[in-house]
C-alpha cells in the first residue's frame, strides 16, 4: 500500500462499518455526522463522506459536493442546537496538514463570541455530554427536515 493509499481500517471506516460506536447525529446514503470524540468545543461534530476517500485530494468531485452540501445542513443545526453566534469549519489534508484520521472529514465547530477553541488535549470527553449534545443536535436537524 502506498502512503497515499485509502486504509479501509482507518478509525472512521470502522465507524461506517459499525465496528466502532459513535454519537451519531446525521445520516444519509451518502454521509454520516457524528460527536468529536475529543471535542475542542461543546457540540464539535465530523462530517464523513460514505465513499472511501482519505482527504481532498483524492475523493470524487460528486462525493466531495454531497459532502459539501450535508456539511452546510449539518452545520446549520449545530448552530442552532448549540446557540452558537458562528461557526468555524476546518478540513485537514495529510499530516503536514494537521490530518490524522485518514477518511476525509469536516470539522463543524460552533462559537460563541469571546469563547476560545480548546486545545487538542487528547482527553475523551464524558459519553454523557457528548450524547446529551448528541441529541441536542439531532433535534434541531430534525425539526429543519420537517421544514422548520
Ligand atoms: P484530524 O484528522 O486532524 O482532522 O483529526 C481527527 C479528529 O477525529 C480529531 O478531532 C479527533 O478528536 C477525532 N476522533 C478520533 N477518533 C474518534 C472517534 N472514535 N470518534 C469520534 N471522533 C474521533
Amino acid at each position: 500500500m502506498s502512503a497515499t493509499a485509502y486504509d479501509p481500517n482507518n478509525i472512521f471506516a470502522k465507524i461506517l462499518r459499525g465496528d466502532l460506536p459513535a454519537h451519531k447525529v446525521y445520516e444519509t446514503d451518502k454521509v454520516l455526522a457524528f460527536m468529536d470524540i475529543m471535542p475542542r468545543a461543546d457540540g464539535h461534530v465530523l462530517v464523513i463522506p460514505k465513499t472511501a476517500a482519505r482527504n481532498l485530494l483524492d475523493i470524487n468531485p460528486d462525493d466531495l459536493a454531497d459532502l459539501a452540501k450535508a456539511s452546510q445542513f449539518v452545520a446549520k443545526g449545530v448552530k442552532r442546537a448549540m446557540a452558537a453566534d458562528g461557526l468555524t469549519i476546518q478540513q485537514f489534508n495529510e499530516s503536514a496538514g494537521g490530518q490524522v484520521v485518514f477518511h476525509i472529514h469536516v470539522h463543524i465547530l460552533p462559537r460563541w463570541t469571546g469563547v476560545a477553541l480548546r486545545p487538542h488535549s487528547g482527553a475523551m470527553e464524558n459519553q454523557d455530554v457528548l450524547a446529551k449534545h448528541a441529541a441536542t443536535i439531532r433535534s434541531a436537524l430534525e425539526a429543519m427536515q420537517a421544514g422548520g
